[in-house]
């Protein structure tokens, strides 16, 4: 048995921002990761490259939409979305 460890490319992003319900501040973060591997391919077939996957997770934080709503705000807001 082997074990093949693939190298991971990772970022984090944060968001500070304001809770809707009670106006104070909230910070979330979340990791966006993918491995560089040879089954990690483009639409096309190649392998992606470090840079490829660095441009998908940026999209991918962009993309990303928290929230900063408290866990005790999400209740007394009636659990509405
Ligand atoms: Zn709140």
């Amino acid at each position: 048995m082997s074990i093949v460890r693939f190298r991971e490319v990772a970022i984090t992003a944060r968001s500070n921002d304001k809770c809707p319900v009670c106006g104070r501040r909230t910070t979330r973060s979340k990791k966006f990761w993918q491995t560089i591997s040879p089954f990690n391919r483009l639409p096309d077939g190649t392998p992606k490259t470090r840079d490829d996957i660095n441009r998908e997770l940026k999209a991918e934080a962009d993309a990303w939409e928290p929230d900063h709503r408290h866990a005790a705000c999400i209740e007394s807001d009636g659990g509405a979305a």
